[in-house]
C-alpha cells in the first residue's frame, strides 16, 4: 500500500466520474462539491476524465453545451425504450462532462424529488442514467480504466457493466471504485420493482442488488465494487459499527482491506478570507486585523452588543440533531452566563427554529438567530465569530470545521467522522508543540460540550495562545490536491493489479 503523501508517478488513466449531482449544474449536498473538485485534480495530475451527470431542468440555459457528435445512446427499462440525449461541455478547468438528457425523467422541479418525498419512480430515473453511461462507452469506443462511482443513484453500475460484459469483454476490464458519501440513503426499492431495471434475473441475489427482500442499490456497489472509499478516515471505521454501519457493517468489515477514507477538501478560492467577496475586510494568518473588522460588521448586522474583547461563538449548519443543535439550545443559557455571545444561522426542525427564537428573544443582545440559507451570512459567520460550534453526533467529513478553521474561528467538535481528522484538540501537549487548532470532546453530552466551551472561552483570554491557534489553524492544508492524491493512489494500484 502506498503511504498518502508519497509522490507517486501515474501513467495516464482513462477515468469516468459518474455522479448524480455536479455544483456547476445541480447542487442538492457535499457530493456537489466533490464532484466538481475532484476530477479538475485528477486532469491536471495528466489523467483523462469524463464526468457523467443526469440534465436536470437546473442545468444553467446560460452555459454552453454542445451536442455530442453521437447525439443519442437507446437503453431499455421498465419494458420501454429511452433515447437518450447526451449534451458535451468543457469546464473552464478543461474536464469533459457528458449530461445525459430524458427530459420526462429529469427535466422537473427537484433533484431527487420534491418537499420530503423522493420521486416515486427514481429507482427507473436512475436505472435509465446509469445504463445510458454504460451504453456510452460501447457508443464512444471510450472505456475508462476506472469508473469513479457515488452513493445510490450510481451504485447499480457494477451490475450494469457485468451485464453487458457478457457481450463486451471491455466491461470486465474496467475497475470500479465506489465512493461512500452517506451510507443512511441506500436506496431501496420494493422487489416487485426489479422488472424496471432491464437487469437479468439472475442479479437479484444477495451477492448484488438482493438486501432482506428488498432491492438495495447502495448494496450492489458495496458487494461487487473492486474498491470502497468514504470522505473520512475515522468515517471509515465508523461505518465498520453496528452503531454507524446502517445494516452493512457485516459486508463493510468483510471489506475492510479494499476500504479506505479519503478526507474531501474545500475550495480554497471561495473560502479564502485573503479575498473573500462576501467579506468587508480581508486578512490572512500573518495579518489578522481584518477579522476583527468583520466580527464588528457581523455583530452590528444581527443586533449584538460590540462592545469589544467579548468572545463570539457562531454556528451554521442545518437544524438536526445530527449536528447536535439540541445539545447547544439545552445549554445556551450557560454560554451567554460564560460570558460569550452566540450568532446562530440555519433552517430544518421546526422544534428546533422555534427554540432557538425562544434563546434569542430571553437574551437580546447576546444571542442572534437567523433561520434560512444565507450564502452571504454564512462566510460573514465563518469570518466574524471566534468560536465555531459544530458539536455533529455523526458528520462523514463535514465543511463547516474546516472552513472555521481557514477563517482562524476555531472550532469546538465531537471526535466523529471527518471532525475527529481535522481538528487537533488543545490540550498541554498540541498546546506545547504548536499544533491545537481547535476543541474536541469526546461524547456529545451537553456536560462535555458546556465544559469545552468555558475552556475554550478561559483560553481566548490568554491572547498570545489563541492567536498561535489559529495561526496553525489557517494554516492547515485542506485543498483538493491532497485528497485527489489520495484517489489516484487508490486508482494506480488496481490498474497495475
Ligand atoms: P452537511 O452537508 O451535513 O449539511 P457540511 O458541514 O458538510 O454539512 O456542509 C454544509 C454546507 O452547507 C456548508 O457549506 C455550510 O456553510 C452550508 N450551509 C448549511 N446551512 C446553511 C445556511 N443556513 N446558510 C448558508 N449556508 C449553509
Amino acid at each position: 500500500m502506498v503511504e498518502c503523501g508519497q509522490p507517486v508517478r501515474h501513467s495516464q488513466m482513462k477515468i469516468a466520474f459518474v455522479t448524480a449531482e455536479h455544483a456547476l449544474f445541480v447542487k442538492v449536498g457535499g457530493l456537489a462539491d466533490v464532484a466538481a473538485s475532484l476530477p479538475p485534480q485528477f486532469a491536471a495530475a495528466g489523467h483523462a476524465v469524463r464526468v457523467y451527470v443526469p440534465y436536470y431542468a437546473q442545468v444553467a440555459s446560460n452555459l454552453h453545451l454542445a451536442w455530442d457528435t453521437k447525439h443519442f445512446v437507446t437503453v431499455r427499462a421498465a419494458g420501454r425504450v429511452f433515447h437518450v440525449g447526451l449534451f458535451h461541455h468543457v469546464t473552464s478547468a478543461g474536464v469533459d462532462v457528458y449530461l445525459m438528457r430524458y427530459d420526462e425523467l429529469f427535466g422537473r422541479g427537484g433533484v431527487y424529488g420534491e418537499g420530503n418525498r423522493g420521486y416515486e419512480d427514481n429507482l427507473l430515473r436512475f436505472a435509465v442514467f446509469q445504463q445510458a453511461v454504460v451504453e456510452h462507452f460501447a457508443v464512444d469506443e471510450w472505456f475508462p480504466d476506472i469508473l469513479h462511482f457515488h452513493d445510490w443513484h450510481t451504485a447499480l453500475l457494477p451490475a450494469y457493466c457485468a451485464a453487458r460484459g457478457e457481450l463486451d469483454r471491455r466491461y470486465g476490464a474496467i475497475k470500479q471504485v465506489f465512493t461512500i458519501h452517506n451510507l443512511g440513503y441506500q436506496g431501496v426499492f420494493d422487489p416487485s420493482q426489479y422488472w424496471v431495471l432491464n437487469l437479468p434475473g439472475h442479479f437479484y441475489h444477495q451477492d448484488w442488488v438482493e438486501h432482506f427482500g428488498a432491492i438495495n442499490c447502495m448494496k450492489c456497489a458495496l458487494m461487487q465494487a473492486h474498491y470502497l472509499t468514504t470522505v473520512s478516515p475515522t468515517y471509515a471505521k465508523e461505518i465498520q459499527t453496528p452503531a454507524l454501519g446502517f445494516g452493512f457493517d457485516g459486508i463493510l468489515r468483510a471489506r475492510q482491506h479494499e476500504l479506505k477514507g479519503i478526507l474531501n477538501g474545500i475550495d480554497t478560492e471561495v473560502w479564502d478570507p485573503a479575498t473573500d467577496v462576501y467579506l468587508p475586510a480581508h486578512y490572512t494568518a500573518v495579518n489578522a486585523t481584518g477579522k476583527a473588522r468583520c466580527k464588528q460588521v457581523l455583530l452590528k448586522a444581527m443586533g449584538l452588543h460590540t462592545r469589544p474583547g467579548l468572545p463570539l461563538c457562531g454556528v451554521v449548519a442545518r437544524l438536526t440533531e445530527q449536528k447536535g443543535i439540541d445539545l447547544i439550545i439545552a445549554i445556551m443559557d450557560e454560554i451567554v452566563r460564560a460570558g460569550a455571545r452566540v450568532v446562530m444561522l440555519g433552517s430544518g426542525e421546526q422544534w428546533m427554529e422555534e427554540a432557538l427564537r425562544g434563546c434569542a428573544a430571553r437574551h437580546p443582545g447576546n444571542v442572534a438567530v437567523r433561520i434560512g440559507f444565507d450564502e452571504r451570512l454564512a462566510h460573514l459567520i465563518e469570518a466574524g465569530a471566534d468560536i465555531f460550534l459544530m458539536p455533529s453526533r455523526f458528520e462523514p467529513c463535514g465543511l463547516n470545521q474546516m472552513y472555521s478553521m481557514r477563517y482562524g474561528t476555531l472550532p469546538v467538535v465531537h471526535r466523529t467522522g471527518g471532525l475527529a481528522d481535522t481538528v487537533v484538540d488543545a490540550n498541554d501537549e498540541t498546546l506545547r508543540l504548536g499544533t491545537a487548532t481547535g476543541f474536541v470532546i469526546d461524547e456529545p453530552t451537553t456536560r462535555a460540550l458546556l465544559e469545552k466551551i468555558q475552556f475554550a472561552l478561559a483560553l481566548y483570554e490568554d491572547r498570545a495562545t489563541w492567536r498561535r491557534m489559529r495561526r496553525a489553524a489557517m494554516q492547515t492544508d485542506f485543498s483538493w490536491e491532497k485528497s485527489a492524491r489520495g484517489y489516484l493512489q487508490v486508482f494506480e494500484q488496481l490498474v497495475q493489479r
